[in-house]
């Protein structure tokens, strides 16, 4: 069953019209991942730039028993951001900003949709090394590595997301956030 006007209607005003997509040649590209040999058509897609949209869609879609699927950059080869049926995609690769890159620490703190090249082009900057490198680096996003604790050959010496990735902030179903405290 298609997603009710009233549902689309709170996204649009959640995230803005111009983020939301509805029509079917707008979708069919959400409809698979890396996988590719499995399909199924979305009710929409939805693109969030802050943390605050995501709890908006997450209590909205909780509230209307509609499930969402989360969408990096789709290259994933394990199906997981495959929509169901109907499903609102909500899509962080928007989400792109690198926040601080705290040398001394070691640490950098990053938006979900940043793609792996762009932090370890970060990291390079100011003499560091970011060792994760699936061979998807320059369009993959360190919110799908973290999920499929993607990388590559240089995992096989050094680490992995798992290993070099720590205190997200994340949320639950219900729009609950959990995570450390941080400036931003
Ligand atoms: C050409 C090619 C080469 C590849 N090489 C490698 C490789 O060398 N090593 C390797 O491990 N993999 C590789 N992959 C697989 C894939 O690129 C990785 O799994 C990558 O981490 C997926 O990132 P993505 O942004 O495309 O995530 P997506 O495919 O969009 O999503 C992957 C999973 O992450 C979840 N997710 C995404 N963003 C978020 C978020 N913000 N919050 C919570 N969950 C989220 C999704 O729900 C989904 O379950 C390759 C794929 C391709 C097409």
């Amino acid at each position: 069953m298609p997603l009710p006007a009233a549902t689309l209607s709170q996204l649009r005003t959640i995230v803005g019209a111009d983020q939301v997509l509805t029509s079917k040649e707008d979708l069919i590209p959400y409809s698979f991942d890396g996988t590719a040999a499995m399909s199924q058509m979305p009710g929409c897609v939805v693109f969030v730039t802050s943390t605050e949209q995501i709890a908006e869609v997450l209590r909205l879609a909780n509230g209307t028993k509609t499930p969402v699927v989360t969408r990096g950059s789709g290259t994933g080869l394990s199906g997981g951001s495959l929509p169901s049926r109907d499903c609102i995609v909500m899509c962080t690769a928007r989400m792109n900003r690198i926040l601080e890159v705290d040398r001394a620490n070691l640490t950098m703190l990053v938006e979900p949709g940043v793609t792996t090249l762009a932090i370890a082009d970060a990291a390079a900057s100011v003499g560091l090394f970011y060792p994760p490198d699936p061979g998807s680096m320059k369009i993959s996003t360190i919110g799908g590595n973290v999920a499929e604790n993607s990388g590559g050959l240089r995992g096989l010496n050094t680490a992995s997301p798992a290993t070099t990735s720590w205190a997200w902030k994340w949320f639950c179903p219900t729009a609950k956030f959990s995570g450390p405290a941080t400036s931003a």
